[in-house]
């Protein structure tokens, strides 16, 4: 099950609520405010209790165990073995007869704390803490300091680590479903509260919202999405956050359909990313040097080969030999390119969901490296030589099924040759490879700064086409991929 679902954390601010502004309210919110802070001054305290705890039940089987010399006898004979030219059989004894003592030191641990370890932390702390802590929350963090300890065990006995120990502030865990029974609720006036143990109520408090997270405890209000246990913290300046952790079916991470992303694969760079609804979202993948530079070492590599099997040996000896080379290099080549596309195609997919974006726009470039439309820059030739886009975009189309957002093919014409911004077309805009200049007179944004002699510095030709894509309408149907190798360099 846990597979099929995506833990996500969401930090959302929360007030205390306010019931009435009465006397009656304002003395409920004195009181609420007061049980607040009696749990977040002691919450810490308990934390640290907890682990020690933990600990004085570990030094209780380790002391146990060295006033025992029977058992000290047995460690000493099995770190000695080689010594004591002991058989197989005889260490296999011992380590039996050590195994067996203990399980033995941790029955005497047990009767004497009466209970597990774990219910033993949970023991001492609610004895000293229960009148100011709900159990709820006790229960929630002694489960939490338990594992949080057996896991830092082995790190603290080889002295990587120190035990752990907890300072004010620590979020204060709770369940989030209590006996079955969802504790975020709404109101019926619409407000969303989560009922937090001694009966305070948190407002949830939006803000902006510029992670979506209305919808998302929207979602888990209609019980779409499942909760974790969460937590409420207050941070050092005052200000309360709930920790929600949030259980989202892998294939229902809610995307927005209207936000799409362009990706540009340009010459300049490699693959370029943009937003079609925020100038400030942009991502760059790749270097044209660096990619050149390994290709071009690949491709010299296999002419060096080839040459060597046409001028020296005809069907002689050592053709076999270098025919094998070859076929090796070309593998080589072709697991580089499939490794690069990898790597892109998941940025984008990446870049799509950190952004929410329910949409990826590329071009069509099924009609690329022939010669029928004037538009196709030269240098596109050149890079479809060496990199095979067809292949990119087919792994950014099924990484994108899988996460559920849709892939647009739009008509690729004009789109770096337009102003993305007032979309004004003319040609030469793209005064360079990397620069872009918008011709029209009043288009502001898309010249860029002005530099001192009165020039425009131009914007980033890649993230305008980028964004053209994003921004463009015309989707077209993609063709379907000819049987003939279309990327063949030889
Ligand atoms: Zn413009």
């Amino acid at each position: 099950m846990a597979n099929d679902e995506i833990c996500i954390t969401r930090k959302i601010e929360v007030h205390l609520h306010l019931h009435g502004d009465d006397e009656e309210g304002r003395a409920r919110r004195k009181k609420d405010f007061e049980t607040w802070n009696t749990i977040n001054d002691n919450l810490f305290k308990v934390a640290n209790l907890i682990a020690t705890h933990q600990f004085f039940n570990d030094a209780y089987e380790f002391r146990a165990k060295i006033h025992s010399p029977q058992y000290t006898k047995i460690e000493k004979d099995l770190n000695n073995s080689q010594k004591l030219k002991l058989t197989q059989e005889q260490v296999r004894e011992l380590e039996k007869e050590k195994s067996k003592l203990d399980k033995e030191i941790e029955e005497q641990r047990k009767t004497f704390l009466q209970c597990s370890r774990q219910n033993s932390t949970f023991r001492v702390a609610s004895k000293l803490f229960l009148d100011v802590i709900p159990s709820n929350v006790l229960t929630c963090l002694n489960q939490k300091i338990c594992s949080t300890y057996t896991s830092y065990k082995s790190e603290v006995e080889s002295g990587k680590r120190t035990l752990p120990n907890f300072k004010k502030g620590l979020p204060v865990p709770f369940q989030m479903n209590l006996n079955k029974k969802l504790q975020l609720r709404r109101r019926t006036d619409g407000s969303i509260f989560v009922l937090f143990p001694k009966g305070l109520e948190w407002d949830l408090f939006f803000g902006k919202d510029k992670s979506n997270n209305r919808e998302i405890v929207n979602r888990v209000l209609s019980g779409e999405y499942g909760v974790g246990e969460s937590s409420i913290q207050q941070n050092k300046k005052g200000k309360t956050f709930l920790l929600i952790v949030v259980k989202i079916p892998k294939k229902a991470i809610c995307l927005d359909s209207k936000r799409v992303v362009g990706v540009d694969l340009g010459i300049n760079v490699p693959l370029c990313a943009a937003l079609n609804d925020n100038e400030s979202a942009k991502m760059y993948i790749g270097s044209r040097e660096q990619f050149m530079k390994v290709r071009e070492q690949l491709y010299v590599r296999k002419r060096e080969l080839q040459r060597s099997l046409t001028t020296s040996t005809r069907g002689g000896r050592g053709r076999k030999q270098k025919l094998q080379a070859l076929e090796r290099h070309e593998g080589k080549e072709r697991n580089w390119t499939h490794l690069q596309n990898h790597i892109f195609s998941k940025s984008v997919i990446e870049f799509a969901q950190k952004q929410n974006a329910g949409v990826i726009q590329m071009e069509n470039l099924s009609g690329f490296g022939r010669d029928k439309n004037d538009e196709v820059d030269e240098g596109y030739k050149y890079i479809l030589r060496y990199w095979s886009y067809f292949e990119l975009q087919q792994m950014i189309e099924y990484k994108a099924k899988a996460s559920n957002i849709e892939v647009r093919y739009v008509d690729p014409k004009y789109t770096s040759q337009t102003c993305s911004y007032c979309g004004h077309y003319e040609k030469g805009q793209r005064i360079s490879q990397s620069t872009f200049v918008c011709k029209n007179p009043e288009c502001e944004k898309g010249k860029g700064k002005k530099t001192k002699d009165g020039k425009y510095e131009g914007i980033n030709a890649d993230w305008n086409a980028a964004r053209n894509i994003a921004l463009s309408g015309k989707v077209e149907e993609r063709k379907k991929k000819k049987k003939r190798k279309i990327q063949s360099n030889q």
